[in-house]
């Protein structure tokens, strides 16, 4: 499928045609990124439509067999669920923490869900771009709510948390202690707070951990005046609460579309997609330039062995990338 075929068999919510479109959006070569770009643009008047739900926290926390359950309740609530997940893992090369294909085994056989783990990223930028491009592919297949999955770890809350509508927190009961080495930034972005494993032994501990999440909460200044974020006990694995999500996602949509918050962050996330691919693209073309490119170890070195303060080097590598070469950029 190329071209027109494949933008018709999108529009009607072909999940094959969605994929094929997912792996063009991913392709680093020339010619596919060309195609892609052309793609998205022909697809950006049917895209907006769906509400875009960042899911975050600690690995082991439940947030795939959340998923899966949050998933299989939208769909009984008559919505069609995309899930991607940003893997920071397999930038490193090392084992995907995200991509072990037994996960969410119920949701990906239903037709009405489509799942796409991403596959290795070449930096925190393409992975950025490929997700914020696949969530505009996913909507213009017609899915009503694209769930974009991140480890509690790193820099990929803040690059999803730019991305998304809502930002979900999900976190394991905690004792008090544990409590402190919740990130206070990552804490910050959440829309909404979910305990999950409110169940068997670990009940009590759950319900503690949400009155000490709720007075965390309560001393951070909220990001929106209208919204209380909300910090809930769920169990994943019993399927408790879980249709109460769905309730605050709709909440939360309707509450910031009745303040205006909710085309602000809408804006707010074309503004950050902008930024990003300025400078990614700036990166790039920086790292490649001959003129630096023939520098960069020796300023490099000299910054690592102190002869060169960073400021220093960094200033002599943008001389020369902006065409200013000047004597000193030359040990
Ligand atoms: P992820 O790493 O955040 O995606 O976590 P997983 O969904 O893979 O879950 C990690 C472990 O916690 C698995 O063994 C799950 O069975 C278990 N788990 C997930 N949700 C619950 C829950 O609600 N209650 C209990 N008791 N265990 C859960």
């Amino acid at each position: 499928m190329t071209g027109g075929s494949l933008l018709s068999a999108l529009r009607q919510g072909d999940r094959r045609a969605l994929a094929q479109a997912v792996t063009l959006v991913e392709s680093t070569r020339r010619e596919h990124r060309e195609a892609a770009e052309k793609l998205i643009a022909a697809l950006l008047p049917y895209t907006g439509g769906s509400v875009r739900i960042g899911i975050s926290g600690p690995p082991g926390a439940g947030k795939s067999t959340f998923i899966e359950r949050f998933g299989l309740e939208g769909i009984a609530l008559n919505r069609r669920i995309a899930v991607l997940t940003v893997d920071p893992a397999s930038k490193r090369g090392g084992g995907a923490i995200l991509g072990d294909k037994t996960r969410m085994e119920e949701l990906s056989r239903a037709p009405a869900a489509f799942i796409r783990p991403s596959s290795a990223g070449d930096g925190r930028g393409g992975v950025a771009r490929r997700t914020r491009e696949t969530i505009l592919l996913c909507e213009a297949a017609g899915f009503d709510a694209v769930l974009v999955e991140t480890v509690g770890v790193g820099q990929a809350e803040t690059a999803v948390a730019e991305m998304v509508d809502m930002f979900v927190l999900i976190l394991p009961p905690a004792g008090g202690d544990e409590l402190q080495g919740i990130k206070r930034g990552v804490i910050e972005l959440a829309d909404l707070v979910l305990v999950n494993k409110a169940d068997g032994e670990l009940a009590a501990a759950a319900q503690r951990s949400v009155a000490d999440y709720a007075s965390a909460l309560g001393l951070i200044r909220p990001l929106l005046p209208e919204w209380q974020v909300p910090v809930r006990a769920i169990s994943a694995l019993d399927g408790i609460g879980i249709r109460q999500v769905w309730d605050d996602v709709e909440r939360f949509r309707a509450t910031l579309e009745g303040s205006g918050a909710w085309q602000r962050r809408r804006l707010e996330q074309a503004r950050a997609a902008l930024w990003s691919e300025i400078e990614d693209s700036l990166l790039c073309h920086f790292r490649a330039a001959p003129a630096v490119a023939q520098h960069l170890a020796n300023a490099e070195e000299a910054v690592i062995t102190g002869t060169r303060t960073p400021t220093e080097a960094a200033r002599a590598l943008l001389a020369a990338f902006l065409g200013k070469v000047q004597d000193k950029l030359i040990p």
